[in-house]
């Protein structure tokens, strides 16, 4: 199974290709600046020089539509077609309460996605037009939406419920999201793993700092609470953001200054944490190396870093009663020995010590005490390309066909499928008025068995947006079955809302090799228009 992972943020696409049988990475990349004449790809593939190109890209379609031709390209492409590809797995930063864990993404799942805009209005527009982009470029693919909020839904509310009015939560669902949700389960998972323990009778505390950072409670596998909150601003110290700081201060600010909330809001995010206190530095390794040199306001900023990722530490140890395992992780946590030092320093009454030999190698495993202290490289992508290869596991095979009556032909036959008895009858009342015979599937598994029997004239499928790759590959499967048999293909209508609901359009792509499909149709559909629609397939 080949699983692509997009990350779409405001101007760039990011893109891993993974074949999942051994977790091998195929092909990497991004493309950047999207929307500006400097928009360029960067193309990896592993053991080959990479490839870097200026490009035209507008947009996130035209951006994945990019990758494609890369992954696909005869010279360097890792991918014969792109139908390989199985499933695209699409980074979400946020998913509110609604989703608690990666789901497949149906008409439902987008609307709700978009209803989420507002709690990100920065991060959650580029993910959904990357997944409105990608479902109309690869259709053929399962798209499953992973969230960086999802894994910390298991908080209690005494951890994500802020002592504000409590009607905030109540009518406006104010409240501690966190985020770096993949990271943390994966390396918690990892963790569990590496001690060969089950994950269930430990009490960890996975400390993610990157650019952005954050810390988290995981008992039992669980998220019970983290730093980040309402915002990715919340927490630890950051590259650029503030972290924990006093609510009042940034409106004292405002007011003394005049300052307008975007203006606060661009301070609090990209002119604080590590680069607000050092005056322009937030890449650790600068810092490192200029606090070396004997800059006091770099050796602060480092300070203040680490005595911050501590007192986290301190915390969560005693949410939990205990700690059974500390982790280190992303670009900081998996590179600098020295922040690892400053953080553990003194926790030794929580048994967490440092070897510090193993430490300066960057070994996995660091401790010397009897807390275990790990340092795990999480893979963002690559554990998200994991939960889209579980989210297809659990969804199986679907249901088993059962039999159904046969109507007797009349005039032109059509087979319809369909797993919603409305939707039959409907078609029954309108399509068996007008002298077809109508015959029903109640799922595709059902139709591709039913086709020699009833050798339909035309078929209707009806899907969902959730089945919409089925059934593009329902009509492939199809369309190869009836391959160097006389006569011509058996005309495929299909009949869905998925256009409705993402504005995708699919039509100029009808009848190509890519959408082996005869006509489309969008619901709701009229009597009229659904019979004229027929009419002109079959005798097309
Ligand atoms: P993000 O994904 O949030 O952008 P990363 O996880 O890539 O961030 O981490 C970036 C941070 O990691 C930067 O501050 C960078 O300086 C730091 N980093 C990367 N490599 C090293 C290293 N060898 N030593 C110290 N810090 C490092």
């Amino acid at each position: 199974m080949k699983v692509l992972v997009l990350n779409c943020g405001s101007s760039s696409v990011k893109f891993r290709l993974f074949r999942m049988e051994d977790e091998q990475l195929q092909a990497s990349g991004i493309v950047e600046c999207i929307g500006s004449p400097e928009a360029r790809l960067v193309y990896r593939v592993p053991r080959r020089d990479d490839r870097r190109q200026v490009v035209r890209a507008e947009d996130h379609s035209q951006a994945i539509n990019l990758v494609l031709d890369g992954l696909t390209n005869p010279h360097h492409g890792v991918l014969e077609d792109i139908h390989e590809i199985d499933a695209v797995g699409h980074r979400v930063v946020h998913g509110g309460e609604t989703f608690t864990e990666p789901v497949l993404i149906n008409e439902a799942v987008l609307l709700k996605i978009k209803e989420c805009r507002r709690f990100a209005p920065l991060h959650n527009p580029p993910n959904i037009s990357g997944i409105e982009a990608s479902l109309f470029l690869i259709p053929f693919a399962r798209q499953i939406a992973v969230f960086d909020t999802a894994f910390h839904q298991s908080m209690k509310p005494e951890a994500f419920i802020y002592a504000l009015p409590y009607e905030w939560y109540e009518k406006r669902r104010i409240r501690r999201y966190g985020f770096h949700g993949t990271s943390h389960h994966y390396v918690s998972v990892k963790a569990a793993r590496i001690l060969g323990k089950p994950i269930d009778g430990l009490k960890i505390v996975t400390c993610h700092l990157g650019n952005g950072a954050s810390v988290c409670a995981v008992e039992a596998g669980k998220s019970v609470d983290t730093s980040m909150g309402f915002t990715p601003v919340e927490g630890l110290i950051m590259g650029t953001r503030c972290g924990d700081i006093d609510a009042s201060l940034p409106l004292h600010i405002m007011e003394e200054d005049g300052l307008a909330p975007a203006r606060m809001d661009n301070i609090l995010n990209k002119q604080s944490g590590l680069f607000g206190i050092t005056g322009g530095d937030n890449d650790l390794r600068t810092i490192e190396q200029k606090a070396d040199s004997g800059s006091d306001r770099h050796r602060l900023a480092l300070a203040m870093f680490t005595r911050k990722v501590k007192k986290y530490i301190g915390a969560y140890a005693a949410i939990m009663g205990g700690i059974d395992c500390l982790v280190f992780t992303a670009g900081i946590g998996e590179n600098s020995p020295s922040v690892r030092r400053m953080v553990c320093e003194g926790l030794g009454f929580l048994g967490i010590r440092i070897d510090d030999a193993a430490n300066e190698a960057n070994r996995g495993r660091i401790g010397c005490g009897k807390t275990e202290v790990l340092v795990i490289p999480t893979d963002e992508e690559l554990a998200i390309a994991k939960e889209v290869a579980s989210v297809l596991a659990e969804e199986g095979e679907g249901p088993e066909p059962v039999e159904i009556p046969v109507i007797t032909p009349g005039g032109k036959k059509i087979l319809a499928i369909d797993d919603d008895p409305d939707i039959h009858d409907y078609f029954t009342t309108v399509l068996s008025k007008a002298g077809y015979a109508y015959f029903r599937a109640d799922n595709m598994k059902q139709g591709i068995k039913m086709v020699p029997e009833v050798q339909p004239d035309l078929i209707i499928l009806d899907v969902m947006m959730e089945d919409i790759s089925a059934g593009f590959r329902f009509a492939k499967e199809l369309r190869s079955a009836e391959a160097g048999r006389p006569g011509r293909p058996v005309p495929i209508l299909m009949v869905t809302a998925v256009e409705r609901v993402t504005g995708l359009t699919f039509r100029d792509r009808v009848g190509t090799d890519q959408l082996p499909i005869d006509g489309f149709l969008e619901k709701p559909v009229e009597p009229e228009v659904l019979l004229k629609k027929v009419s002109d397939t079959i005798h097309r």
